[in-house]
């Protein structure tokens, strides 16, 4: 019976080829598809507003009964209107207009009464309601709406949807029994049923939490079947587990957090399998030092390393940071990004090749495919949000499984990321390097600008340095002040007697390279940059941060931001202006100034933003769910975790009649990948 369901969606009636077009751009294009295209909100009629209340300009319900019908008027060979008249049980007349819409016209008889949702147009005296979905009385109460693409109406979809739903087949069975059981979860063909046509409140609560509690389930087997997959031995053991002469070349403690770290990692790399291993530590608490502890163990157990990071800024620092504490150790370290010479490239990739660099530090062009490594031990992502799931796996393909090391600043809840990374084991750095006095964070509107001014001359005063940033690089993005208009400004007056740069995006390496070293070097009072230097950087002599147009940045950004700041013991303050008014921007400032913590930070941004946009897009290898919310439904996500792990250890492959119809929708959500299982 389901293949009817993967029927094209054109075999559908009233689905000709203009309409499959259309379903086609939603990416609807069998039955089924349509089936799960669920709505996203759905209009209420039970309480149905008196004319006398619809608001002009508003969509709203009413309750009318046609009186007549007028004639239709020509307005133009293109646009016909035909128009009804109607009253409700107050006495209140409204125009029930259609433009073009002859079938619907129609469709109303006269002295029967319906129910009209749409756009109210006119005025107090004469109301009218523009091409309003017509419901009958004994239809459902909640009505469908779903997001559209011009040409269709949520009234097509529903209809085909009518016909779509008889295709499915009651008696198979999609959950096992037992499951169903023990959640209460309703049949799947109710819940679908209800999910577009709820018949009550309560209907539309049980379908959702029906067809949610599905789609997690799946998703965590899919996950759950990676993680098993790691099943590849591995050869590539540590040998050298002896980190005291990195830890007596160090000019500092390291903090016990960063030891544990370090430790995890080791015991990781003692085991039969590749280290799959995330550490989350908030902005400045340390993360390199740690990638160049394990580092160190690895070049002294013959084995390359490759580390990546997301900008050539970042690259180059590490570059400076790991060259200075590895070299002296007898470890040959180099680098490789996008601006070098071809010549210059070349010669670092035959150095790879045959084994005269064991660790090696770079942008994306690490993954080009001329660079293989002689013994690849072992790959570091820094701030890995930046890079895209295919990028990490392309570079790992390289190094025939070496172990893996992801280092991430935007820390998310634990819970959450155990079950997102499903795949990785994760380790947190909870404190900050003792004697780190908390970045302090105020909110100013632009008149109050020139005090900031003031406090950063008294800094620069005081020998310490200064950012600025502003969010766009050029005039016309985004409506404020271009990085380079601002800079010049700031040069020619307030900061006229102080060495003031510009930094940003579309710069070369080596540009940006010269400049963050003069920064570095105390050369430059204060740099005005773009958000180039949100990743990352690290200069301790830094103590404020200004950043114009707040408003601009979401909070994981601010927070990176700000991080760049209060990396020493000197105290620093972080100043956002910003005049935006909006109540979300408001609230967004207000976290920044009320906490420094990282976590807190994140959830916070998560909330506002929804897990897409956080997450960017697919980077974290999060389906596109169509239902589930993984941050609404966590409590559901727990379940269907344990659940997974339940299926899998009784049918590891799958392999049971039972399982069939949810071995399919595993493999279908990861989008048909048969490597899974
Ligand atoms: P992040 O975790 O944000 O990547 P970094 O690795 O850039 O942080 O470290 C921030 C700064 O703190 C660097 O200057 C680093 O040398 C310094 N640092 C790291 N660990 C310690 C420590 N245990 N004690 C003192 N300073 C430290
Ligand atoms: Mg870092």
């Amino acid at each position: 019976m389901d293949m009817l369901l993967d029927e094209p969606i054109s075999s559908l009636n009233g689905v000709g080829k203009k309409r499959t077009a259309l379903y086609n751009k939603l990416g609807l294009y069998t039955a089924n598809n349509l089936l799960y295209y669920f709505p996203n909100r759905y209009i209420n009629c039970c309480n149905p507003l008196n004319i006398s209340q619809a608001i002009i300009g508003e969509k709203c319900c009413i309750c009318a009964t046609v009186l007549k019908t007028k004639k239709p008027y020509v307005k133009s060979s293109k646009m016909i209107i035909y128009t009804a008249h109607g009253i409700d049980t107050d006495k209140n007349n409204i125009d029930i207009v259609f433009f073009n819409n002859i079938y619907s016209f129609k469709s109303l008889k006269i002295g029967q009464t319906y129910l009209f949702f749409g756009k109210i147009e006119g005025n107090i005296l004469s109301k009218q309601i523009i091409n309003p979905m017509i419901i009958r009385p004994n239809e459902a109460n909640l009505i469908p709406i779903y997001s559209l693409t011009s040409g269709l109406t949520s009234k097509m979809i529903s209809s085909n949807v009518k016909q779509a739903l008889k295709l499915i087949d009651n008696k198979q069975h999609y959950l096992p029994k037992n499951l169903t059981d023990k959640y209460c979860l309703i049949d799947f063909d109710l819940a679908i049923q209800n999910i577009h046509f709820p018949k009550s409140e309560q209907h539309l609560r049980k379908a959702k939490h029906r067809l949610i509690f599905e789609e997690l389930l799946y998703w965590q087997i899919g996950i759950q079947l990676i993680k098993q997959k790691k099943t590849i031995k591995t050869t590539k053991k540590l040998k050298c587990l002896d980190l005291n002469p990195f830890l007596n070349n160090l000019d500092f403690q390291l903090t016990s957090s960063q030891k544990n770290v370090i430790n995890d990692c080791i015991s990781d790399c003692l085991k039969d399998f590749p280290m799959n291993r995330l550490i989350q530590g908030d902005v400045g608490c340390g993360k390199t030092v740690v990638a160049a502890a394990i580092t160190f163990l690895f070049a002294k157990s013959k084995m390359q390393v490759a580390i990546m990071a997301p900008t050539d800024i970042l690259a180059r620092q590490h570059f400076k940071f790991f060259f200075k504490t590895l070299t002296p150790l007898g470890i040959k370290v180099n680098m490789l990004v996008g601006s070098l010479r071809l010549k210059e490239k070349s010669n670092i990739q035959s150095d790879l090749q045959n084994g005269a660099v064991d660790v090696i530090i770079g942008t994306h062009s690490l993954f080009q495919e001329k660079t293989n490594f002689k013994n690849l031990g072992l790959v570091i992502t820094d701030e890995q949000h930046r890079f895209g799931v295919e990028q990490r796996k392309k570079l790992t393909e390289k190094g025939n499984f070496p172990h893996k090391l992801v280092m991430s600043a935007t820390p998310i809840p634990r819970t959450l990321a155990l079950i997102i990374y499903g795949d990785l084991d994760i380790s947190n750095i909870y404190e900050l390097p003792a004697g780190r006095i908390p970045v302090q964070t105020v909110h100013i509107p632009s008149s109050k600008r020139t005090r900031a001014f003031s406090y950063i001359k008294s800094q620069i005063q005081k020998n310490h340095q200064a950012y600025i940033v502003c969010p766009a690089i050029e005039d016309s993005e985004k409506n404020v002040e271009s990085v380079v208009k601002y800079t010049q400004k700031l040069k020619q007056n307030i900061f006229k007697n102080y060495n003031i740069e510009m930094i940003h995006g579309k710069m070369t390496g080596t540009e940006k390279d010269f400049l963050m070293q003069k920064f570095l070097n105390g050369e430059i009072d204060i740099l005005v940059s773009t958000t180039v230097i949100e990743v990352g950087v690290d200069v301790p002599n830094a103590t404020t941060i200004m950043i114009e147009n707040a408003e601009f940045f979401g909070l994981s950004q601010l927070h990176q931001l700000r991080g760049r700041v209060g990396r020493s013991n000197i105290k620093s303050l972080c100043i956002l202006v910003s005049n935006a008014t909006k109540n979300e921007t408001q609230k967004r400032l207000k976290i920044m100034c009320d906490t420094n913590d990282g976590f807190e930070i994140a959830e916070e941004d998560l909330k506002i933003r929804g897990p897409g946009d956080f997450f960017g897009n697919k980077q974290h290898g999060l389906p596109n769910f169509k239902i589930a919310n993984i941050i609404e439904d966590t409590k559901l996500l727990k379940i269907c975790k344990e659940e997974a792990e339940n299926i899998l250890l009784a049918d590891p492959k799958l392999e049971l009649k039972e399982h069939e119809k949810i071995k399919n929708n595993v493999l279908q959500l990861f989008s048909n990948d048969n490597c899974i299982l």
